[in-house]
């Protein structure tokens, strides 16, 4: 599917999610819904949170769309490929210094033609102040997207998970912003659905950002945050290694910063035993341009 059809198709909330569900290998009454798969180069729960902003985009008078990300940023790395697709000019506010190799996901943000900006350590801790991007707003005629494109435009689209989840005992996704978590429960709430949602965590210590975050989960909606950052963002362990080489063996290729956490993080928990009868899905939230390292 081209992009623009797909993001079309996820706004209008005509997509059959059924179509990109799968029993989890290897274990019994689990599915997993492969958002890897909705499209090769804007993947996951990227797809969805950037269908919301293209909405924001289309009805305002935006000259541009400015972004800010790590190196290795899924973030940036679709919104280059949306950006390309749409024929919108992209300016991305890059974490670290352009003297620096360029990684295979900022390789690929330039040859889609996206402009790349290099911001040190403390000009990017700027990123969360809302005068800060008031002012880059205003000096290019821009979108402003916060990282990991958060906000509630892009919780927008990720909304239109919570009926397909609604089927569901319980729902466990990886969370970094928290955006994809937040759109979900707040449809949950609306629907009353008693699905349980599950935010494993893959950022150790986000401080304000995840008080926040809790601050703004729905009432009505039975959800818990539990920790899978294995002691810090990116940082993998000789156990998350071997788990990502199995399930690549039964064909289900993980992300080691995210769906890898989260599948390490459930299976953690079931060992615990669960109930024959309780239906779980987990979300596969892509990813899978962060295995070019
Ligand atoms: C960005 C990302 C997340 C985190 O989503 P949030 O909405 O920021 O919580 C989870 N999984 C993958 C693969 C991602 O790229």
């Amino acid at each position: 599917m081209r992009i623009r059809n797909l993001l079309n198709t996820l706004l209008q909330k005509q997509i059959d999610w059924s179509a990109y569900c799968q029993p989890l290998p290897d274990c019994s009454g689990v599915d997993i819904l492969r958002l890897d798969l909705l499209h090769p180069l804007l993947q996951g729960n990227k797809a969805l949170k950037l269908a919301g902003w293209w909405q924001h985009f289309e009805r305002g008078n935006y000259k541009k769309i400015i972004t800010f990300g790590g190196p290795f940023s899924n973030h940036l790395h679709a919104t280059a490929a949306f950006a390309r697709a749409l024929d919108i000019e992209l300016l991305c506010m890059v974490r670290g210094y352009a003297a620096a190799p360029l990684t295979p996901t900022l390789r690929d943000c330039l040859a889609w033609g996206a402009q790349l900006e290099f911001l040190d350590r403390s000009e990017y801790g700027l990123r969360y102040q809302h005068g800060y991007r008031q002012q880059l707003a205003r000096q290019h005629q821009a979108l402003v997207i916060p990282e990991g494109g958060a906000g509630s435009a892009g919780e927008l689209a990720c909304a239109g998970l919570a009926e397909f989840v609604g089927a569901y005992d319980e729902f466990w996704l990886a969370a970094g912003s928290g955006t994809t978590a937040l759109g979900v429960a707040h449809e949950l709430a609306r629907l009353v659905f008693a699905t349980r949602l599950v935010a494993v965590n893959v950022v150790a210590d986000q401080g304000e950002l995840q008080r926040q975050w809790q601050q703004r989960m729905p009432s009505g909606v039975d959800w818990r945050i539990t920790d899978g950052s294995l002691g810090g963002f990116a940082r993998q362990t000789p156990e998350l290694g071997k788990l990502l080489e199995h399930y690549d063996h039964l064909g289900l290729p993980l992300d080691p910063v995210y769906t890898g956490k989260l599948l390490l993080a459930f299976l953690r928990h079931q060992q615990h035993g669960v109930n024959g009868r309780y239906r779980v899905l987990l979300l596969h939230s892509g990813g899978l341009q962060g295995r070019n390292r």
